[in-house]
């Protein structure tokens, strides 16, 4: 019943112990060796239920191993491994400020990309390299459009709070986000959505973007 029974590696655990971390929350216990164990996953949690180690715990723990791989080489187009979508620019900056402390000198690098700020500095964020984007869909349809990014390499999917991210009416933006991953899901890319909720649009999402997965209730 801490993180150390969970299989996360050493140097994980470190930066989950300097975080002060010691004893998962329901949705870690359970959502993390859900996705260590390779299965797409379905979770409804609330704010503050601990979602976001969740989500990246395991997304560091496989990109650790995967960071090396060769990726193509495009003039200025970067290839993440992982994303993650969430609605706001706060959600956004939150995320990546947790990710960047749980991914502290594992190599895996962070990028955050949000919209409504000038997207210069965003763009040389990326250049010099991305394994992990965060990002809000608008933005990240921007920067696809302007094939700055690709998302041809993703292992690793997460939706935050996709309920919100529909209310805000970001539901394009998603399908043409997913529409250049490994589409249909062809097993390359594992996917986690997040929700508050479990409407009828949320449960299309899931049969639409998930393989054959484990549906948890926190
Ligand atoms: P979240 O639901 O991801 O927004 O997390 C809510 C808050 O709980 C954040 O401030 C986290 O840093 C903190 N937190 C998440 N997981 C744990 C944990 N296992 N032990 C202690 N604090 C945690």
């Amino acid at each position: 019943n801490t993180f150390v029974d969970i299989d996360l590696g050493e140097l994980l655990n470190q930066n989950i112990r300097r975080c002060k971390y010691v004893k998962p929350t329901p949705v870690q216990r359970h959502a993390i060796p859900i996705v260590l164990g390779g299965r797409d996953l379905m979770a409804c949690a609330q704010t503050g239920s601990g979602k976001t180690a969740a989500f990246c715990f395991p997304i560091i723990s496989g990109i650790m191993r995967e960071q090396y791989v060769q990726r193509p080489r495009v003039a200025r187009t970067v290839y993440p491994l992982a994303l993650i979508l969430s609605p706001t620019r706060e959600l956004s900056c939150q995320i990546h400020d947790e990710a960047k402390k749980f991914s502290y000198q594992t190599g895996v690098k962070v990028v955050v990309a949000y919209g409504g700020a000038p997207i210069t500095q965003q763009l040389r964020e990326l250049e010099r390299g991305v394994d992990i984007l965060v990002a809000t869909p608008g933005r990240l349809v921007d920067l696809l459009e302007r094939a700055r990014v690709s998302l041809q390499m993703i292992r690793y999917l997460a939706l935050d709070e996709a309920d919100r991210m529909l209310d805000m009416g970001f539901e394009p933006q998603i399908r043409k986000i997913v529409e250049q991953m490994d589409m249909p899901n062809q097993g390359v890319r594992q996917t986690m959505l997040f929700s508050a909720t479990f409407p009828r649009e949320i449960q299309r999402l899931a049969s639409d973007f998930l393989a054959n997965y484990i549906f948890l209730a926190v």
